[in-house]
């Protein structure tokens, strides 16, 4: 992973799903830039709740420090419901969340962040925003083959050959544990930013918005909630 170096005047475009990781990752990129942009990608998710926690963290972190108030620009949505049909799995279509034949979980939407991060570059470049940011994270491997680093170099490599410009993308979390990912909301928020992302950010493969937990609100038992209540449970126990 490239080295971030912190310049005033760089922008950033930031992958923004409203959960725990993009969460995170806003304030970082808020951290560190003078523009920061959101984009989001409705791929017909089973869960509209998704969408909504994006409002709410992005109006909750300006609040958390007036100067990220000051740099957080627009927020972008980009219509993929055509390649959420194409790619469908446990996340937009009524199915089980469990391990497929290949050992893959059906929450895996095939090539999603490549599809993304085409989008967000495209977006970007138009937007003249200089780093895409990401909360990809292969430590507490999810299964997801395109949340790899190595994927995400090949994607940089691709994209700049694409653009013929040279494209970053930022994974601020990839070599982070859940925990560690709690720890740097902490380090750049506080317990505002803390106490936000637990109330507002949204991870729940199930949609689940009934049950608040120490860790926020989820079903407790998908395979995303697991992750989550155990990274909490570890930062907390530190
Ligand atoms: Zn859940």
């Amino acid at each position: 992973m490239s080295e971030f170096q912190p310049d005033p005047a760089q922008s950033a475009l930031v992958l923004f799903s409203g959960g725990q990781d993009s969460a995170t990752c806003l304030a970082w990129a808020l951290d560190r830039c003078a523009r920061v942009e959101t984009v989001g990608f409705d791929y017909g998710q089973r869960h509209a709740v998704e969408m909504e926690a994006r409002i709410e963290v992005r109006e909750g972190l300006k609040a958390v420090r007036p100067d990220w108030a000051e740099r957080l620009g627009p927020d972008h949505v980009v219509d993929l419901t055509g390649y959420g049909r194409i790619a469908d799995s446990a996340l937009t279509a009524d199915r089980a969340i469990d391990l497929d034949a290949r050992g893959l979980p059906t929450t895996f939407v095939p090539g999603r962040n490549l599809v993304f991060l085409s989008c967000a570059a495209a977006l970007a470049d138009r937007r003249g925003l200089d780093v895409l940011v990401g909360g990809m994270c292969e430590t507490d491997f999810s299964g997801y083959p395109d949340c790899r680093r190595a994927t995400i170099d090949a994607m940089e490599t691709a994209l700049s050959l694409g653009l013929d410009r040279p494209v970053t993308i930022e994974t601020p979390l990839m070599a982070l544990t859940k925990a560690e990912t709690w720890a740097l909301a902490d380090r750049l928020g506080g317990a505002p930013l803390v106490e936000l992302i637990l109330e507002a950010s949204h991870t729940c493969y199930r949609g689940d918005r009934e049950h608040r937990h120490a860790w926020g609100y989820g079903c407790g038992d998908c395979p995303a909630c697991d992750l989550r209540a155990v990274g909490y449970q570890q930062w907390v126990a530190r």
